[in-house]
């Protein structure tokens, strides 16, 4: 297929709906091949974000292969694990294949100073309206239309074009919430990434490339709704937790104020809607405590990327072929993970399973490792 036909302006052959780790890998990705490339992205870089920071080793080879060195950027090493239940009781082991403590501060902007390297271009909107007819995508935004062969759905968790393209999960609350800050805190070591268990949540303690520590929780909102504001709950849920505990009162916060975001939906989606490729959380969420959440994502943009190079350059591999490829690499490559995660949460969130689960695993290392394997996936170059 010739690349670029359209004879209008603002006419790309793919656009990418949202700028986060999904969306600027296949940017990325498939900037090496000579296409014209849009993403539209609401807030320009670099940017904090809601989220635990611990990225598995499972895409260092490929994020390499990309240009992108987490390691050069000052990436931690996470080799360990760790995990407390409410009473303060602990398990460990070592990571099958660990992972680095790097911010999405850091993270995202390296991959958009890489796009931009690259000639992709970048629009700072919000995508208010896709449409499909006669082969092609219709994006709108506030104040301007744009064309294209392909679209790459990759804006995150929740958006208002969700409601727009009418997805299920869209009806249903959402009772989850989540809140991250950056601190100063000398007790924690480098090379760890810690999951405490609280009532009605948990929250992940891991280093970062500036030194700091990054305390990123989960909670149900019933559960937070009650004590008024984030200090509050704090002392009265998180602190239960007697190692929380210890981390909220010596540690100095860097942000003013923490990030949260809420509506958070575990909800299963589909892969393909309305012909756009979804990709990263906008295809589904894997339960925070797996941390691999970005993972994901970004593998996710590498199987995108493949079969809209297929459909790009290939005249007998038609849309029809591409749509039904991607969906089914994708349900092969995440959809056992995603099962494994829902499990583990609601065994997580359930005081006296968590109790036995850590004795458990507690007990044997290896137990614990495989739990952590179902939830991940092997290298990707
Ligand atoms: C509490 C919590 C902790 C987590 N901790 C970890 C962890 O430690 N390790 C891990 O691997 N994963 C973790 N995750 C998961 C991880 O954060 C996500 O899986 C990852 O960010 C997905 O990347 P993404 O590109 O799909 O979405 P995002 O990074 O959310 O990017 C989506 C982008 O789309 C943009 N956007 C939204 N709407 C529009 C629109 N209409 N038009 C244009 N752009 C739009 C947004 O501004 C955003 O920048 C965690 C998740 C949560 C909730």
């Amino acid at each position: 297929m010739e690349l670029c036909t359209f004879l209008e302006v603002n006419a790309y052959d793919i656009i990418i709906i949202g700028g986060g780790l999904a969306g600027l890998t296949a940017a990325l990705d498939l900037s090496h091949y000579g296409y014209g490339i849009v993403v539209f992205e609401p807030n320009p870089f670099p940017h904090h974000k809601v989220c635990g920071e611990y990225v598995s080793n499972e895409v260092t080879p490929y994020l390499r292969k990309l240009g992108i060195d987490l390691s050069s950027a000052g990436a931690v090493e996470i080799t360990e694990f760790q995990i407390s239940t409410v009473n303060g009781h602990i398990a460990k082991t070592k990571l099958p294949l660990g992972g680095k403590g790097i911010s999405r501060y850091t993270f995202d902007n390296l991959l958009y100073e890489k796009a931009r390297e690259r000639q992709v271009k970048f629009v700072f909107s919000k995508v208010s309206g896709v449409s499909f007819s006669q082969d092609q995508f219709h994006v709108t935004t506030e104040g301007e239309s744009f064309v294209a062969k392909v679209v790459i759905g990759a804006y995150g968790k929740r958006s208002a074009l969700d409601k727009s393209l009418q997805r299920n999960f869209t009806y249903k609350k959402q009772p989850w919430l989540a809140v991250k800050g950056h601190f100063y805190h000398k007790g924690i070591p480098e090379n760890q990434v810690a999951l405490h268990n609280f009532e009605g949540g948990y929250g992940g303690l891991s280093k970062i490339e500036t030194g700091a520590v990054n305390f990123c929780y989960l909670t149900s909102y019933n559960s937070f709704k009650k004590y008024g504001g984030i200090e509050s709950f704090n002392q009265n849920v998180v602190s239960e937790n007697k190692h929380l505990s210890v981390f909220l009162n010596e540690a100095r916060p860097v942000f003013e104020n923490p990030l949260t975001i809420a509506q958070i939906s575990f909800e299963k989606k589909e892969p393909i809607v309305d012909h756009i490729l979804m990709c990263g959380d906008t295809a589904g969420l894997i339960h925070p405590l797996c941390g691999n959440g970005m993972a994901m994502a970004i593998h996710s943009a590498k199987i995108a990327s493949e079969v809209i190079r297929n459909y790009l350059e290939e005249k007998t591999y038609g849309r029809m072929q591409m749509e039904r490829e991607y969906a089914k690499i994708w349900n092969r490559t995440f959809k056992r993970r995603m099962w494994y995660g829902r499990k583990l949460q609601n065994m997580l969130l359930n005081k006296q399973y968590m109790a036995m689960g850590v004795k458990v695993v507690g007990a044997s290392q290896g137990l614990l490792r495989s739990i952590i394997k179902k939830t991940h996936g092997k290298r990707i170059v």
